[in-house]
């Protein structure tokens, strides 16, 4: 506890001070509303395998092994609801202190908590479109097929593949979402991490490139990391209540 007290104290003095707050998070935020970590055990990537976008593009069996997975998936995504982290984030933002949430997941929960400028790695499942000619639809209206029997649901208008507006193995990110993080993490005085084991690229990169442009880090995982060195102060407690409390901090 001792620990804990003198984190929140060094965190909430720094987010005191701090004027361009960027908040970086991963799957690890997203655990306490009830979504577990794809990779985690027990996860869907242990019952399904994973299906890159070249073979989604190419093979008829490997878009029905892709759609079987994501008919088990969407309800959980759009049940989920944000957790306080998420809710902390938005306030800091509405509070003028957090320009930005730069985020690995695809749950689209910190839009759901108010947060406004959201950059998404990985892209969104709240919307899917054609490859072809960028039809876009709700994900809803995609389950509805799914749930139908459809497991390779094709464009109305073109006829072309319809995929989820996410980011899959062996399909490049978006490249303005990229810029767009990259630019934020060298302009920030503090970098706000919270649930990623900042393993995958880029997002792994950028607390470094804060870091070497003069921001402070502040990381909120349950696990360790490559880059804890860096970071000023660590936290391996619950994200939602460690945000709660760090806000009450900062308000007094
Ligand atoms: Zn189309």
């Amino acid at each position: 506890m001792q620990q804990t007290a003198s984190a929140l104290t060094r965190a909430a003095r720094l987010v005191r001070q701090a004027k361009r707050i960027l908040a970086l998070t991963g799957a690890g935020i997203s655990t306490e509303s009830g979504l577990a970590d794809f990779r985690s055990p027990g996860g869907l990537w242990e019952r399904f395998r994973i299906v890159t976008y070249p073979e989604f593009l190419e093979s008829h069996e490997a878009r029905v092994e892709y759609w079987s997975m994501r008919r088990e998936l969407i309800p959980d995504l759009l049940a989920a609801r944000p957790n306080p982290a998420h809710l902390g984030l938005a306030e800091l933002e509405a509070s003028g202190k957090l320009t930005a949430v730069v985020t690995q997941n695809i749950d689209g929960l910190h839009q759901d908590a108010g947060s406004r400028n959201v950059i998404e790695l990985h892209g969104s499942n709240r919307t899917a479109a054609c490859l072809s000619c960028g039809k876009q639809w709700l994900i809803e209206e995609i389950q509805l097929q799914l749930e139908g029997g459809d497991l390779n649901p094709q464009c109305d208008v073109c006829a072309g593949l319809i995929k989820p507006e996410t980011v899959s193995f062996g399909q490049n990110l978006p490249a303005e979402a990229l810029n767009a993080a990259f630019e934020l993490a060298e302009q920030c005085d503090l970098v706000l991490m919270i649930g990623s084991s900042l393993e995958v690229q880029p997002a792994a990169t950028l607390p470094l490139t804060a870091y070497q442009a003069g921001a402070k880090l502040i990381f909120i995982n349950r696990t360790e990391t490559a880059y804890d060195e860096l970071a000023e102060v660590l936290v391996r407690d619950s994200a939602g209540e460690f945000m709660q409390r760090l806000l009450e901090a900062c308000q007094s």
